[in-house]
This record gives structure tokens, sequence and C-alpha cells, in this order.
């Protein structure tokens, strides 16, 4: 068993990322597992200067242990490319240099359809002879469906021709997209158990689809509830999500339990972050996390 916790460092570590880095060491230690640190530092204009560093000593701080060496994203460009290139050999991608306004345009006088992820790309490209420069890259998606059975949310179901449309696995900038970069590092990395918040669950067909292409396995799949504040934000940098402090480990590490439902005893938030997390995997019960995609924090 390989989990992983795959922050972006675009802020410090607050409590919204540390439930997913609690959920994930648990459920991959209570098995005897590993549990690899990935930084998904693809997005540089979005990085916050030293915030890897701060999460990895925030994550030391709160008495988390990773194997292996931290992977960064920013370092593995070629296996993105080298999975670009076989998918571009089975003839599964295609260029196109829609903007957001051709895509929207595009429709005519019909409305543009939305799917779960903004506007359904039309397919305007896919037959197109000449694409300008820059140009994205798109996978070619099919009306099959996608089923997977999520280990806290249950029986998930998507249609990417009807909810998603052809995506864009490279941008015109040339940076390899979120769904892509993800699912090359799980399969390089052997991950076998992911464990994340909800707001990924939308995404999950799309990479199980790319998954399938590459003639991978798809990982077991398991969505946390993201926490949201009362006006049902996620916590995130974006919404000041404050960042948590060294100082406090025993009573967010307590918390992120709670939230978790684990249901840890009263007086746990007196000892220490590793006798916390000692408690954390030997009493895990994944069955106990709320089917539910956030939780407003009180
Ligand atoms: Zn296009």
């Amino acid at each position: 068993m390989i989990g992983r916790f795959a922050p972006s460092p675009t802020g410090p570590l607050h409590f919204g990322s540390l439930l997913a880095a609690l959920g994930s060491y648990c459920q991959a230690k209570s098995e005897g597992g590993r549990w690899l640190v990935r930084i998904e530092d693809l997005d540089k204009p979005r990085e916050m200067t030293g915030a890897a560093d701060d999460i990895l000593r925030t994550l030391e701080n709160f008495g988390f242990e990773w194997d292996g060496e931290v992977v960064y994203q920013s370092q593995r460009s070629s296996f993105y490319q080298n999975a670009l290139s076989q998918l571009q050999t089975k003839s599964l991608i295609y260029s196109c240099d829609c903007s957001r306004k051709e895509i929207a345009d595009s429709y005519n006088h019909r409305p543009p359809q939305h799917g779960i992820d903004g506007l359904i790309y039309p397919g305007t490209c896919r037959h197109k002879i000449a694409v300008k420069t820059p140009h994205a890259s798109r996978v070619i998606v099919n009306a099959e469906g996608i089923t997977f059975n999520d280990a806290i949310q249950g029986k998930i179901q998507q249609n990417l021709a009807y909810d998603v449309g052809d995506f864009v696995l490279q941008r015109a900038d040339g940076l390899c997209a979120y769904q892509l970069a993800v699912i090359v590092d799980d399969i390089e990395q052997g991950i076998t158990h992911v464990l994340r918040g909800a707001d990924l669950l939308d995404s999950t067909p799309r990479q199980i689809y790319l998954q399938q292409l590459l003639g991978q396995p798809a990982p077991q799949y398991a969505h946390i509830p993201v926490a949201s504040n009362a006006a049902h934000e996620k916590l995130s940098k974006q919404t000041l999500a404050p960042a948590i402090h060294t100082a406090h480990a025993s009573t967010m590490l307590t918390q992120a339990l709670n939230f978790l439902g684990q249901q840890p005893p009263k007086d746990l938030s007196n000892h220490s972050a590793n006798d916390i997390l000692q408690w954390a995997k030997q009493h895990w019960d994944i069955t106990k996390i709320a089917k539910q995609r956030s939780i407003v924090l009180s």
C-alpha cells in the first residue's frame, strides 16, 4: 500500500490541507504502507516563495514522517512529455488554438453548454487542419461513461463527453495540465491509494480515463469532505484560511481527527503530536468519515 500527500505550495499548510495529510498518512500507515510527499509546484505564478519548505517543516513539526525523497512536479516534465508522446502516437490528442471567447462563440446561436468544470469544449479543433501557435493539446473523450467506487463517497458516475468535453493536457504556455501531471506521478510513484479532498472528486473520472488510455490501473480513491467556512467556501489560501502553527499541533491534530469522524478520546489533545499520530494510525477507521463533500467548520 502506497499513499501520498500532494500539496501545492501556494501558501502555508492550513487546516484544510492538514486533513488530507492526516487522512492519507493514517490510511497508509494503519496498513503498514508507505506514505510519500509530492509538491505540486507546476503552476509557478501561483506559487508562494518558501511555501514548499514551510509546508515540509510544518509536517515534520506535526510528527509526520514521509518515506523516500520529496518529489517536485517542476522537476518532472520529462515524465509528462513522455505520456503526451504516448497519447500522440495513439492519435488520442490534438492541437487546439481556441481562445475562451472562441469556445463560447463556437456554439453559434445555441446557448453555451456548461459542464462540471466550465464550458464543455465542443470539439472545434478536432478536425482542424492548421492551428495557430501557441496552442494547447486536448485529449479526445468518448461517451462511454466512467464509473468508480469511492471508498468514502460511494459510487461516482460521469460521462466525459457530456460533462466535460475534450480536455486540455498541455496548456498553450507549455505547462502540463494538472489532470495529466497528477496521474503520471501517481503511476510513476506506484501510488495504490489516493485520499484527498472531495473538491477533486469531479476531476477523478478524467484521471481514471487518462490511466485507461495509458494502460494503467487506477488507484483506489477516497475523497474526504472539505472544510468550509460559514459561507460554504472551501478553506484555502483564497478564502484566507489561517495557517496552522506548531505551537497548536496537538489541538489541531485532535480537531482534524474529530473532523474525520475518528472520535479521539477527550484528553488526547494533551498529548504530544507524535502520540496523537500513534493513536490515529492504530484506531484509523475510514468508514467513520462522513459521506459528505464538505463540512462547515464550527
Ligand atoms: Zn480549439
